[in-house]
Formats: structure tokens, C-alpha cells, sequence
């Protein structure tokens, strides 16, 4: 039978941590999640959330640790960069813009390296769970709770000295640490996420209507709403705007980069059958694909259903937003889904068609 070790203190845990490029780390109580709970609730009565599944699901689970870790005394936060050394640049063509934090999979590296760690101090004879990217908690909540950082009025967590560019994640735990207390707000009177969100989606400090929001109605089924279509521009996956305009994480983020190329590589992520970095995506090359190739290539973001209908539909709006009425594939590929046996691809495509000026299979 293996021996229990030492629980390992609050300097062992932050330098494991960092062993893994990890260097955010906090604790919050394992307390119930009152004020997120409340606010899922009132979001979710109010129709906020737009269909929305995640914490929104079953927010008294997704808001009470003890839930997800019988017993439950502390929940270790972390957060990792996102933001690449090296973008890459636009290649050629009509390509669709991909959200900076799904250019490469950030979650499954991390999620390693917190089960390592949650691992180290099961060894003790606690009870530790690792979370990431999982409806099972409210991660921003927690980690603000940590002391990670504050809650930005764009509703993402604004890490002092970094901005918001970082995914989190977590380890719910029988073990107890000292909590940390948590950030005073840093937005001051600022309110440039608010004036810059395309679409209008902030619609009070913290709070986005995700009805509106790009970012949520890519990944909606159904019908992409007129409204929002030419505001999509060329966004195929995610929107980085209202992080874009926001001075910290604007003027502090490059201090926190990551080498995104390794991270393509690393074997515990999800990447495409060709490997590489998702930060474009050729939209003709998406029309032209077999579902298997879809679902092999993007089938690890999130998508209503993961079905592929989705990002054809995405595509077609983004190629009547930014397509080239002139060139052959792209009229080839317009006719293709005119005709196409869904009714909901033959309306996006005559709306594409419609925007550049093709009233029909002729030349413009
Ligand atoms: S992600 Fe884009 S659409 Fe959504 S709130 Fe931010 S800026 Fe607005
Ligand atoms: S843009 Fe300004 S108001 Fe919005 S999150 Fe950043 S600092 Fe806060």
C-alpha cells in the first residue's frame, strides 16, 4: 500500500505550478457561489443567456463545490496566457478570423498539468479534482474569489498587471488553504468594451446579452440573425474585440506570451488532422469540405450538436461579408448551396449572394 505524503504547502503548490508555466495561482473558500448563483438565475429568467448551455445549466451544481468534491474546503485557481508570441499572418484568399483563445487547444495542456498537481495532493490523502473548461463549476467566480483578479465590464477576469488574455482552471479540494482576498475593480471609469462591442452586446457593466453577442451566436443553431450578419464580418470562430480595446490587457498582455507553435504539438491537445495553428480559416476550403473533414478539423470548439451544418452557415456568412464577387470558386460555391437540399444554407447563400452583388449564377 503507498505511504500518504505531507500535504504539500502553499510555496510547494505555487513552484509545481510553475514547473508548468503556470505562475497565477490562487485559493478561494469552497463556499457556495451566492453572487454567481444569483446572477445565472436572473440572467437566465431575463433571457440572457440566449439558450446557453455550460454553468447555466444547473447553477446550483455549477455554483457549490461541494457538489462536484464531497467534503470540499478549498479551490485552488489558476490561469494560463493565451496570447502568441508570433501571430501568424492572414494567408491569401477569403479567410474567416478565429477567436485568439481557440487558435490552439490551451485547455487539454492545461488540464494535465492540474491533474498532476491535484494528483500530488491526493498523495496526501486528501480528496482533489481537477477542472477545466467543465459546466461542473464557475471558473471566473471562483477565480475571482481567489484573488486572481477582477471582474472587467466585459465580463471577462482582468489579471492585475496582465489583462484578460488567459484560460482558467481548477482544483476542488478536501485539503484547506488560506484563501486569498480578492482584486479591487482596476476599470476605474473606463468604458471602452461597452462602446466597442459591434453589436452592442455589453449591455451593462459585466453584464453581456448573448443574444447578441458573435461570439455566442456562432455556435448557436439555427438561423444567423439578419441583424448581426454583417457585424459577424469576418469572424468565423469567437471574437477578441471587446478584449482588443481593453487598455490593460492591451498594454499588459504581451508580458505573459506563449509559444503557440509548441503548443500545437503538445500531445495531450486536440488539433487538426494537419496540425498547426487555427488563427485562419480558408471559408471556401470550409463550403467544399465532407462532414468527417469538418468535424476532424474544428471538431473541437464548440458548436451546436457539433454539427457541421453550423459552420457551413458561418461560412457563407462571412463570404458574403468579405468574399470576392469576381472570382470563379467562389460564384461555384454560391450555386453549390443556392441549390443546396438544406433550406436554412440556400437562405444564407442568397444573402451571401445578395451582399456581393450576384443575383444569380451569372457574372456580376
Ligand atoms: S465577444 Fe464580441 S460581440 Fe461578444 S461582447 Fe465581446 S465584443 Fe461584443
Ligand atoms: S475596456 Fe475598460 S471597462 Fe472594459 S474591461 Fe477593459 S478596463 Fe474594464
Amino acid at each position: 500500500m503507498r505511504r500518504t505524503e505531507p500535504l504539500p504547502t502553499w510555496d510547494e503548490l505555487v513552484a509545481l505550478a510553475s514547473e508548468h508555466d503556470i505562475h497565477h495561482v490562487g485559493v478561494a473558500p469552497a463556499d457556495v457561489l451566492e453572487r454567481a448563483r444569483i446572477a445565472l438565475v436572473e440572467r437566465k429568467e431575463a433571457g440572457l443567456h440566449a439558450g446557453m448551455e455550460f454553468t447555466y445549466r444547473n447553477p446550483d451544481r455549477s455554483t457549490d463545490p461541494s457538489r462536484a468534491v464531497e467534503g470540499a474546503r478549498s479551490v485552488l485557481v489558476f490561469a494560463k496566457p493565451y496570447l502568441a508570441e508570433h501571430e501568424p499572418e492572414r494567408p491569401p484568399g477569403v479567410q474567416g478570423r478565429v477567436g485568439r483563445y481557440a487558435w490552439v487547444d490551451h485547455y487539454g495542456p492545461l488540464r494535465t498539468s492540474l491533474q498532476e498537481i491535484a494528483r500530488r495532493i491526493r498523495r496526501s490523502g486528501h480528496r482533489a479534482t481537477a477542472f477545466t473548461d467543465d459546466n461542473s463549476i464557475v471558473d471566473r467566480e471562483v477565480a475571482y474569489r481567489g484573488g486572481l483578479g477582477w471582474f472587467g465590464k466585459n465580463a471577462n477576469l482582468l489579471l492585475p498587471g496582465a489583462g484578460s488574455f488567459f484560460v482558467l482552471g481548477s482544483i476542488i479540494t478536501t485539503a484547506h488553504y488560506e484563501p486569498n482576498e480578492p482584486v479591487k475593480d482596476g476599470c476605474g471609469s473606463c468604458r471602452r468594451c461597452l462602446d466597442g462591442c459591434p453589436t452592442g452586446a455589453i449591455v451593462a457593466p459585466g453584464v453581456v446579452d448573448a443574444n447578441r453577442c458573435l461570439a455566442w451566436l456562432v455556435q448557436q443553431p439555427g438561423t444567423f440573425p439578419h441583424e448581426y450578419r454583417e457585424a459577424l464580418g469576418d469572424r468565423f470562430y469567437g471574437c477578441d474585440d471587446c478584449q482588443e480595446v481593453c487598455p490593460p490587457t492591451v498594454r499588459l498582455g504581451g508580458r505573459h506570451e506563449v509559444d503557440i507553435v509548441e503548443l500545437a504539438r503538445h500531445p495531450r491537445g486536440q488539433h487538426p488532422p494537419d496540425g498547426g495553428v487555427q488563427a485562419w480559416v480558408d471559408m471556401l476550403d470550409v463550403l467544399e469540405m465532407s462532414d468527417d473533414d469538418l468535424v476532424a478539423h474544428f471538431g473541437r470548439w464548440y458548436l451546436a450538436g457539433r454539427d457541421p451544418i453550423w459552420w457551413r452557415r458561418n461560412a457563407l456568412v462571412v463570404l458574403g461579408n468579405v468574399g470576392d464577387a469576381a472570382d470563379e470558386r467562389t460564384r461555384r460555391v454560391l450555386d453549390h448551396y443556392r441549390a443546396h437540399d438544406s433550406e436554412l444554407l440556400r437562405e444564407h447563400a442568397d444573402w451571401a449572394a445578395g451582399r456581393l452583388g450576384l443575383q444569380s449564377s451569372e457574372r456580376p
